[in-house]
């Protein structure tokens, strides 16, 4: 699937822009999603100085990742980006269709959400940078340009979310398969 990158910071931002352009192609060929993905850098250096600052965000309606850079290491940001697309893929599944009320303390009054969160941390911030590493292992940064991998389309049955579904499952238990079965 198509994504394409803005650096919005004013300021040199090719390590992650590299990391960047291994990782969308990546990620993928790993989730099922339909529509186009923006990913955005920003800066602001007054966020920066809050210790609980915003580190990123996802706009269902243009499709976007916004993703602050300020003294973060290249890792976190990717994290960042991760975790969001994962609401991408929930967007594309039309999970936000129905998410009900933003409270204040969403996360805590609202199941929905709640969910949509849990799964954002689990294959965004967690499996999908960790298999993503462990892909890259194998691919060293400098032996490839800053270009989208063409790949052969996917098959479409038409029903993302169970597609989805799967893969997330495979993903999970191969990792469970590697870490406890295979001792
Ligand atoms: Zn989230």
């Amino acid at each position: 699937m198509n994504y394409s990158v803005k650096n919005k910071t004013g300021q040199e931002q090719s390590d992650i822009l590299v990391l960047i352009h291994k990782f969308m192609p990546y990620a993928s060929s790993q989730l099922d999603y339909d529509k186009p993905v923006r990913v955005e850098l920003l800066s602001d250096p007054n966020n920066a100085a809050n210790p609980l600052g915003k580190t990123a965000f996802y706009n269902p309606e243009t499709f976007t990742i916004s993703v602050y850079t300020d003294n973060r290491h290249v890792k976190d940001v990717l994290r960042s980006i991760s975790h969001e697309l994962i609401h991408h893929v929930q967007n594309c599944r039309g999970d936000f269709d129905k998410i009900g009320p933003f409270g204040e303390n969403y996360i805590q009054t609202n199941p929905h959400l709640r969910k949509m969160e849990a799964e954002a941390y689990l294959l965004g911030n967690g499996f999908l940078v960790r298999f993503f590493e462990e892909h890259m292992r194998n691919q060293p940064l400098q032996e490839s340009e800053k270009k989208e991998t063409k790949k052969p389309k996917e098959e479409k049955t038409g029903n993302i979310g169970v597609d989805y579904n799967r893969k997330r499952k495979q993903i999970v238990a191969d990792e469970l398969m590697k870490r406890w079965v295979k001792k």
